[in-house]
């Protein structure tokens, strides 16, 4: 099943975007290429571009949020890889077909005008995996 086209982009967990942009574009030299508050998820993100991969800047705006609760548990650091793929729903199918856990059970509106899914990490070795695909026109 070749469906996986590469590193669309690794989500970090931080607490403040304003202070992590500190690090990533005046440190690291990563344009920061989009910033986008997601209310619906309780999280406000940004991305810089590394190469044709991008870091996702994940910071809670709610206190219930998925990300708010990871920073209590884990505290700052890598939160997900997302994989670019060509359709979600038919590599969530396959993935679920050979035993994977989903976590969205079919793709949703994401960050950056895509369509994504997020596979659970007990069936990806520990490692949140999300899925992308361009917004169907
Ligand atoms: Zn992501």
């Amino acid at each position: 099943m070749a469906f996986l086209n590469k590193i669309d982009h690794i989500g970090i967990a931080v607490r403040s975007i304003e202070n992590s942009l500190k690090l990533y574009v005046d440190q690291l030299k990563m344009p920061l290429v989009h910033r986008e508050d997601v209310p619906e998820r309780g999280v406000r993100v940004a991305f810089t571009q590394i190469g044709e991969s991008t870091i996702e800047l994940l910071e809670p705006t709610q206190p219930e949020s998925t990300i708010a609760k990871f920073l209590e548990k884990r505290g700052e650091g890598f939160h997900h890889i997302c994989y670019a793929v060509d359709d979600v729903n038919a590599t969530l199918k396959a993935l679920e077909a050979e035993g994977a856990t989903l976590i969205d059970k079919e793709a949703r509106p994401g960050a950056e005008n895509k369509l994504v899914a997020f596979v659970h990490p007990k069936s990806m070795g520990g490692v949140l995996v999300e899925l992308a695909q361009p917004m169907p026109k």
